[in-house]
């Protein structure tokens, strides 16, 4: 007989669009088991004790910079649980850095996509079986160290859907053909795009509408790449996908698409592109990756476009209706005091036409081809320059926190090298 397992999840709001994900896959593949969320440390940990299953796993996801203050939690967790069932790390972090996250705690890690890995887990520990059969898996030997089970595959997106019974931003694309140095997408999801088919998005909206929803939101790393395989957008794909989701949508219904939380690409901002939006959009902002205003510095960040499609895309947003809000990340591996500065212009340029500057500080981050990159110098008169354009309203963003966080990102990078310890169960 099968053993009864419960799933508890460390619900936090930071990352509940891809528990949603997780928990929507064991719905599907309908797998038994009893579920609790605990949106703290204490509540979380209430839960482990609290069930009478045979068999507890826990659920961790979180973003590099949260990964010592996860830990933290973990530890607490633990205790008050009284070591309990077993934890398990998954998310963009534990992919990248397995080991780490073995040695912080967590008994496993999730290597990769979720979905088919925790469907095999909870059924591994429904039948008592050996975890080394989980695909996806990092596990903690004997000696402490993560060896890796077999890669969990990575299915078309049509296979599980974002959500089931809860609500969120509809995953309409996973994974992405461009190759920024500085970003875990790529590397987590892979280097092509694959979408979700217009039948599925209109599936999930009609579960929303029947719960009473009225507002479609969209996850996505580039909006206007839908339905394409390639750098062009297919504005025909596109506008399949706005016109359907309205068709399910009651009269009052809004469709958010290149808006938060997704952006577009600043080449892909054309008059006819803007013009589609126009037709079936509520947002009145769209999101535009800029990140730079020195053409060397997005050269070597492998952007893939220059500064002048960043131009216009803001004159044409901006004359379209669209107030543009422009990602910056400054303090890229390379960037001299002159890129910086070409940087600041551009940023006070796309304000005096009408967009929001959304400052970043450049973070080495796990698993990408920056992850060990020394970041640049950020000296204070830039420093300055951003506060003053923040103090003007025309900039936002978390610059300062993330120049703590890059520091702590390098600080762990230098003690876990690449590439060691890693090992496959046979
Ligand atoms: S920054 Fe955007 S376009 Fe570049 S690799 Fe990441 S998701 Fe793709």
């Amino acid at each position: 007989m099968a053993l009864a397992v419960c799933v508890v999840v460390r619900y936090r709001k930071a990352v509940t669009y891809g528990v949603h994900a997780l928990l929507a896959a064991l719905e599907t593949a309908k797998v038994e088991h009893e579920l609790r969320l605990g949106t703290t440390p204490e509540e979380t940990a209430e839960h482990i004790k609290a069930t009478t299953a045979d068999r507890v796993i826990t659920l961790w996801s979180f973003y590099s910079p949260d990964a010592e203050a996860m830990a933290a939690e973990l530890a607490t967790v633990k205790q008050l649980s009284d070591g309990r069932g077993l934890h398990i790390a998954g998310g963009v972090h534990a992919t990248a850095e397995p080991q780490q996250v073995i040695d912080a705690g967590w008994d496993l890690a999730g290597i990769g996509e979720g979905e088919s890995t925790i469907i095999s887990l909870v059924r591994a520990l429904q039948d008592d079986a050996p975890l080394t059969s989980v695909p996806g898996l990092a596990i903690r030997d004997s000696d402490g160290v993560a060896l890796r089970t077999r890669p969990a595959p990575q299915l078309p997106l049509d296979a599980f859907p974002s959500f089931v019974g809860r609500h969120g931003p509809i995953e309409i694309t996973r994974g992405c053909r461009y190759t920024c140095r500085f970003c875990q997408t790529p590397f987590m999801f892979g280097g092509q795009f694959r979408h979700r088919s217009v039948a599925s998005v209109r599936e999930h909206v009609r579960s929303m509408v029947d719960r009473g929803l009225r507002d479609v939101r969209f996850i996505t790393p580039t909006s206007l790449s839908y339905g394409s395989p390639g750098p062009d957008p297919d504005l025909d794909k596109v506008e399949e996908l706005l016109a359907g989701v309205k068709e399910e949508l009651p009269p009052h219904g809004r469709v958010f698409f290149g808006s938060f939380p997704s952006e577009v690409r600043p080449e892909h901002v054309t008059p006819e592109a803007m013009r589609l939006l126009k037709r079936y959009v509520a947002n009145d902002n769209i999101i535009i990756g800029a990140q730079s205003g020195s053409d060397k510095v997005l050269a070597a960040s492998g952007r893939g476009h220059g500064t002048s499609p960043v131009r216009d895309a803001v004159r044409i947003a901006v004359e379209h209706g669209f107030r543009p809000n422009v990602d910056f990340i400054f303090g890229m591996p390379g960037e001299s005091p002159e890129d910086q500065a070409q940087s600041l212009a551009l940023a006070g340029e796309l304000a005096d036409m009408g967009a929001r500057i959304h400052t970043h500080t450049f973070m080495p981050l796990p698993g990408t081809p920056w992850r060990d990159a020394e970041p640049a110098f950020i000296p204070l008169s830039t420093m300055s320059e951003l506060d003053r354009l923040a103090q003007r309203g025309d900039a936002y963003g978390h610059w300062r926190k993330q120049a703590e966080h890059a520091a702590r990102l390098a600080e762990t990078a230098k003690a876990y090298p690449r590439r060691t310890k890693r090992r496959r169960t046979s």
